[in-house]
């Protein structure tokens, strides 16, 4: 398994600015990997709740999840492909199923 990662680096929080450039931090693996087999195994659940610190890119993480979720045709490690509609539709931040409600 070959996920890409980003090097470390300060992590943040807040919004990607730029949606094809999302990737995962290193320390969001171990969790990537079992929310991809709960999805493997048709056991994902209907929500999520991703909690932690201030600084382990959160955001950034439910972000690329859900662009995994959406993508039409992801590989075998949960990752989006970046070249289907969906993708596309993702990666300029126009996608219909998507809505990111403003932080509180
Ligand atoms: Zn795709």
């Amino acid at each position: 398994m070959a996920l890409k990662t980003k090097k470390a680096s300060p992590p943040s929080d807040k919004k990607p600015s730029d949606n094809s450039k999302l990737e995962l931090l290193p320390w969001h693996l171990l969790t990537w990997k079992r929310i991809q087999q709960a999805r493997s195994d048709n056991r994902l659940h209907h929500a999520l709740l991703i909690t932690g610190k201030v600084g382990l890119g959160k955001l950034q993480f439910a972000s690329y999840l859900a662009y995994s979720l959406l993508c039409t045709n992801p590989n075998a490690d949960g990752l989006p492909c970046g070249n289907c509609r969906s993708c596309q539709l993702f990666a300029v931040g126009n996608h219909p199923d998507l809505k990111l409600l403003p932080q509180a």
